[in-house]
């Protein structure tokens, strides 16, 4: 069953941070909401040496980037959801 990311938004100061942190980033706050970060944009992708495997920066809608593994050949800058199972997949957005 597929699952969805979560960021740690600070109850302090609102900052959101993946992974969750001990502490908030910017103030210190120990803290935190979870939010859904089920969208994004892709960013850079490359291939994993000696792979066929690949991964991309996904600039989350709810704020912070994260490395995902592609789970279907994409462009940059294409719309995806991030999913969370073994590791963190993005794919393109199912209309
Ligand atoms: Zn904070």
């Amino acid at each position: 069953m597929t699952s969805w990311l979560e960021v740690a938004a600070c109850r302090n100061c609102g900052h959101r941070q993946f992974p969750v942190p001990l502490a908030c980033g910017r103030c210190g706050n120990a803290q935190f909401d979870y939010v859904p970060a089920k969208l994004g944009t892709l960013g850079e992708t490359t291939r994993v040496r000696n792979s066929e495997q690949r991964i991309a920066l996904v600039m989350l809608d709810a704020g912070p980037v994260v490395i995902a593994q592609l789970l279907q050949p994409l462009e940059p800058g294409t719309q995806v959801e991030v999913t969370r199972d073994d590791v963190i997949g993005a794919r393109e957005i199912r209309r």
